[in-house]
């Protein structure tokens, strides 16, 4: 049963939320996690690729919720060359969010957070100074007020907390990528690899997708720059892809979404309210992944909140900013400069950068050495790729 106060409370339960919610958890401070659906994970919005690396660091590694283990990735020019690294090592995987997602739920209350679903936040509370000091929420037909010490608002793309709490987190349409994917059956690839088409008529200012899923089916998709999608929309650019690779795909789901990529903004925590996750704007901008990140920025927030409660130093929250940075901010300023060049490029451009990885010997053929052949005529940016493989 919930109660009329906690030292935290959550907004959203997705990776985001859920890894927030255990890390507070975890402080020794209360916890609610309060999601609007009934299901936590559902419904999903995703093509639910992750790297393992981060992965690991949250969560063990389970079949049930791994769909395929990914060791490859291919690049598709838009003449149809394609350059594959083989990176011979678990890279990522292919999740079954619906599970996953309600995985990281179960650890969070596992570590002390209560969790309760189908209950909607509608608006946050205030004290006479501004500061935020709870949620108002819709829970079976009636109109609570929940008072907290910190709000985390994990609650997505869409996020209102942000702006109840006055945080600017507009994306501009052209950053803003409109996806749509299906997921569908007859859809033969292989399970270890990931795919990834280039070109301005394939999916212009972004990518189109097919990652694996189990044997013949696949999550296929795209994501479409906000601009070019008012000349022509993201599903229509899917449609013609599936027609022209998949012609006997049958479609078991489909989804549009949009995923924010942009960095993080100047102001994502106010007194007494931290954003993660897509609310605060930590997808990666180059590849759109945001499962990650998000976890990433979860457990910052959710760890600092609660060393904040312990300490009784609200002020403490602010670090949040200075330690996302560190983990993921930084990298991401520099995947946000080779973004505006990678996405601009033309057919040709793409065609030779594949040309150029394919002719490399198995061995050279890394995502350091695509960025290097992408860039190479961006001496400025090669500096960027340089840091950012250098571990
Ligand atoms: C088509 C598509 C494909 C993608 N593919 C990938 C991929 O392959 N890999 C990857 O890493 N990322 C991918 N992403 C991005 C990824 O899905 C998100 O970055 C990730 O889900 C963000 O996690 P989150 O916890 O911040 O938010 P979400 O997972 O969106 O969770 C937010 C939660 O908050 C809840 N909520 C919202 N408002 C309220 C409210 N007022 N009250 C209570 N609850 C609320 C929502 O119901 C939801 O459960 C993709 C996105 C799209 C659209």
């Amino acid at each position: 049963m919930m109660k009329n106060e906690y030292d935290v409370i959550v907004v959203g339960a997705g990776p985001a939320g859920s890894v927030a919610a255990q890390y507070a958890a975890r402080e020794g401070v209360s916890v609610l996690m309060l999601e609007k659906d009934r299901d936590v994970g559902y419904p999903v919005r995703c093509a639910e690729a992750i790297n393992r690396r981060t992965l690991i660091q949250f969560i063990e590694p389970d079949e049930r919720w791994i769909n395929a283990t990914i060791t490859k990735f291919a690049f598709i020019a838009p003449n149809g060359i394609e350059a594959v690294i083989d990176f011979k090592s678990i890279q990522g995987y292919v999740l079954e969010r619906r599970i996953f997602d309600y995985e990281l739920a179960k650890q969070a209350a596992a570590d002390g957070a209560e969790v309760v679903t189908r209950a909607y936040v509608y608006d946050l509370l205030f004290d006479e100074n501004e500061t935020v000091t709870g949620v108002k929420v819709e829970y079976r037909g009636e109109q609570l007020e929940i008072k907290s010490k910190i709000v985390i608002a994990a609650d997505g793309v869409e996020s209102r907390v942000g702006k109840w709490a006055g945080l600017d987190t507009t994306v501009d349409f052209r950053d803003m990528e409109a996806c749509f994917q299906v997921t569908a059956a007859n859809v033969p690839v292989a399970q270890d690899t990931l795919y990834f088409y280039f070109g301005k008529k394939v999916s212009p200012g972004g990518y189109f997708w097919v990652f694996p899923k189990g044997e013949n089916t696949a999550n296929v998709g795209l994501g479409v720059s906000g601009a070019e999608c008012k000349k022509r929309s993201s599903l229509s650019y899917l449609t013609e892809n599936l027609n022209r690779l998949y012609p006997n795909a049958s479609i078991l789901t489909q989804i549009a979404g949009g995923v924010p990529c942009v960095t993080t903004p100047d102001k994502f925590i106010a007194d007494g309210v931290m954003l993660t996750g897509d609310a605060a704007r930590q997808v990666n901008p180059l590849s759109g992944g945001g499962i990650a990140s998000g976890m990433v920025g979860g457990s910052i927030a959710g760890r600092i909140a609660g060393e904040a409660i312990k300490n009784n130093n609200m002020q403490h929250i602010y670090k949040y900013k200075e330690e996302w940075h560190q983990a993921r901010g930084h990298m991401h300023e520099r995947f946000d400069k080779f973004k505006d060049v990678i996405y601009d490029f033309t057919d040709e451009e793409f065609n030779k950068i594949m040309e150029k990885l394919r002719a490399l010997p198995d061995e050279k053929r890394t995502i350091r050495k695509l960025f290097m052949i992408a860039l190479a005529n961006k001496p400025s940016l090669l500096v960027d790729v340089a840091k950012l493989f250098i571990v």
